[in-house]
């Protein structure tokens, strides 16, 4: 198993700094019993200044309270206040690099009763930026999403993993990277832990949302399409038209870009430095360490000519 932590690490509990190893939760807790809490995925990075930034903070925390709304469990803390703590966690743990994890979770209750508290621990440890020049190659997973009339899929739910896990540990059970799941129509829907576009013509496709999680990578890519001026639809698509693609990459805050090489037996013909989810790949990790790219900080003037007129 991974090392997540050391008898140094802390992390931060309802407003205090508490030591991992000493850290306590209820074994008769409806989270444990019944996956009913919410979590986030975030990154931090050093960044080209040798500063260390979480990554769209804002975003991440603002879904956290959405996907605690979601279940109707009680949240007491604003975003900024999270993104205080979390920058708290990070010095103290001297992370730079790191994946953080906060998660809210319900008090001690076997019964399905509405809670009137809830608590909230944020997590961090060392990962570092993801390469991702190894490609990937992914299978059409068995199992398909859930379906939305049977959970809020729009909010990051810790249930909502036995579904990842049950379709990645098949993937890798039979020889693949990783898993695409369809949703309840056989489109395809996303990864385990990742949204999928694929490219085809010049042009980028992606699932619409109704049947996935609204990454946030997916959104930074959708922003980088916009300013690479690279043409992208979202929409309903088969897993026929993603084995006729010129490429495929999954995008998501711990995966970052990552691309390709094949889609169950059917092999992507373009090479991964001549794509366009190279390109998005490029962009996404020069903007994640805020390394100031020519064509994006050009593009930065003309929007702030814009605003200054708007
Ligand atoms: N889909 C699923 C099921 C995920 O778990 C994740 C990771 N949070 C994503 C997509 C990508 O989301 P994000 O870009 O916000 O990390």
């Amino acid at each position: 198993m991974a090392s997540y932590y050391n008898e140094h690490t802390v992390l931060w509990q309802d407003g205090r700094i508490v030591k991992a190893t000493e850290a306590k939760t209820d074994l008769y807790g409806q989270s444990l019993h019944y996956g009913y809490a919410v979590f986030e995925g975030i990154r931090s990075y050093r960044t080209a200044s040798g500063e260390t930034k979480i990554f769209k903070p804002v975003e991440h925390y603002d879904r956290l309270a959405r996907s605690a709304a979601a279940l109707n469990m009680p949240y007491r803390y604003t975003s900024e206040e999270l993104i205080a703590a979390t920058y708290e966690v990070l010095k103290l743990n001297n992370l730079q690099d790191a994946y953080i994890r906060p998660i809210v979770y319900g008090p001690a209750n076997m019964s399905f009763n509405p809670n009137t508290e809830s608590f909230t621990v944020i997590q961090a440890w060392e990962m570092a930026p993801f390469l991702g020049d190894r490609l990937l190659r992914v299978m059409t997973s068995s199992f398909q999403r859930p379906n939305p009339k049977g959970f809020k899929i729009e909010a990051k739910a810790s249930g909502h993993y036995v579904n990842s896990i049950l379709a990645s540990q098949e993937a890798k059970g039979k020889g693949f990277d990783e898993a695409l799941l369809t949703d309840m129509n056989g489109y395809i829907a996303e990864g385990p832990g990742a949204n999928i576009f694929f490219e085809r013509n010049g042009r980028l496709f992606t699932p619409a949302l109704g049947n996935i999680l609204p990454g946030i990578t997916r959104a930074t890519v959708l922003q980088l399409c916009e300013e690479l001026d690279i043409p992208v639809e979202e929409g309903s698509f088969t897993p026929t038209d993603l084995s006729r693609a010129d490429s495929a990459f999954f995008c998501g805050t711990a995966a970052e870009v990552i691309g390709w090489s094949a889609y169950d037996d059917y092999n992507f013909p373009k090479p991964w430095a001549e794509t366009l989810g190279q390109k998005i790949q490029q962009a996404y990790n020069d903007l994640v360490i805020e390394k100031a790219g020519e064509k994006s900080s050009e593009k930065a003037e003309v929007k702030i000519a814009q605003a200054a007129t708007a």
